[in-house]
């Protein structure tokens, strides 16, 4: 089975996470911070190594990095603990439901309201222009995808967060597909609330998620309970992070996810992989482009930074299309991948789409063949 859906989560895992994750269930899968023996003190000193990883690698700092189980739960995190009775924030018109759900929900009871930024792909002035236009006294937050889930478009974060600097907003960004495979730099790049999976381009297991937040805001617990620090007391501990991460960690997933950055490195680190993928998708469009009844979803980002591609076949519903690829041997994902905002922009939600989204391990040979195998589909050669 050749693997193209990367987006919802990475796969195959490096040999050395599956050695990591292994490693810790072998040789000291304690509790981490909730006991003094020798296996806590070792499953504590994996999650500080992971923290302290993350931490550098996304310009944040240690005590405001936090663990979280997906992308969702550090974007409700973020949204839900920052925003204030009354705030209003602007998104964009590509964001992923885990972003448009929290806020619908506020909004529903009247905490806080919420405008959607149609994103230029083609001109970031445009966009800077509707987004001043969007502007209210009570705006106080931007919060931005970086790159489109659906359509692979690449967000301008660097203008939209000194966009946010210039009218005193947060800005936050959903890293969901661009955490591993993008540069990001918390303090550089302006970033006040950086939410993540850690299962995805950071090559994690399932169930991780990074929350990481800047000195400008400290969202508000959505979960208190044990933190394995002052015990006795009644309220949850005010102590970074640890009051943000009741209950038992993910110690497997953490340890895993130490090792996934530790891979991203040995690989050369974010701009090697992202070259490999926009490789990898500039060949599939090339292959793609001569089917001529195929609706390609490729004018919505340059190809010289696209590392998801979404298309269909008209008359070809695309749960069809990516079951008949399935039989062929591919795996992608078909239909409306949690992103109604950006389906509907851009007309794909009467039937979805099929998208592929590749990772490291995928080869120009693989893409040729999955290529030739939709020509065939779209030929009838396979039914
Ligand atoms: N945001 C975007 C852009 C995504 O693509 C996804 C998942 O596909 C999420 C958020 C949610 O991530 P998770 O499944 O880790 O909660």
């Amino acid at each position: 089975m050749i693997y193209l859906d990367n987006a919802a989560t990475s796969f195959p895992k490096p040999a050395c996470v599956l050695r990591a994750v292994q490693q810790c269930q072998f040789c000291f899968g304690a509790n981490p911070g909730r006991g003094g023996h020798k296996l806590a003190a070792k499953a504590a000193e994996t999650v500080f190594e992971t923290r302290q990883a993350l931490a550098a690698f996304f310009g944040g700092d240690v005590q405001r990095t936090v663990f979280c189980s997906n992308c969702t739960h550090a974007i409700n995190l973020a949204l839900k603990g920052s925003l204030k009775q009354g705030d209003h924030v602007i998104i964009s018109s590509l964001e992923h439901n885990a972003v448009l759900r929290p806020l619908e929900r506020l909004q529903a009871e009247h905490k806080a309201s919420y405008d959607v930024l149609q994103i230029d792909p083609k001109s970031t002035r445009t966009t800077l222009e509707r987004a001043q236009a969007l502007l209210r006294p009570e705006t106080r937050m931007l919060f931005v995808t970086h790159v489109s889930n659906v359509f692979g478009t690449v967000l301008p974060i660097r203008a939209l967060s000194l966009f946010a600097k210039t009218h005193g907003l947060l800005f936050g960004v959903d890293a969901a597909q661009s955490a591993g495979v993008l540069d990001l730099d918390l303090k550089r790049d302006g970033i006040d609330l950086l939410c993540m999976p850690g299962h995805k381009g950071l090559f994690g297991p399932m169930g991780t998620g990074v929350l990481l937040f800047s000195d400008r805001v400290q969202p508000e617990t959505l979960m208190e309970g044990g933190t394995g620090t002052l015990s006795l007391e009644k309220q949850q501990p005010q102590v970074l992070p640890e009051m943000y991460e009741s209950g038992t960690l993910n110690l497997t997933g953490i340890a895993g996810l130490g090792a996934g950055l530790r891979f991203i490195g040995s690989c050369g680190g974010t701009k090697a992989i992202c070259a490999h993928e926009v490789e990898l998708i500039r060949t599939l469009r090339e292959d793609l482009s001569v089917i001529r009844s195929i609706d390609l979803y490729d004018n919505l980002c340059s190809t010289a930074a696209q590392t998801v591609l979404s298309f269909s076949l008209p008359d070809l519903g695309s749960e069809t299309l990516a079951s008949l690829l399935d039989s062929n041997g591919f795996a992608v994902r078909a239909g409306y991948h949690c992103a109604a905002l950006a389906h509907t922009r851009y007309d794909t939600a009467a039937g979805g789409t099929v998208r592929v989204s590749p990772s490291i391990f995928n080869t120009k040979k693989q893409i040729k063949n999955f290529a030739f195998c939709v020509n065939q589909i779209a030929m009838r050669k396979i039914l």
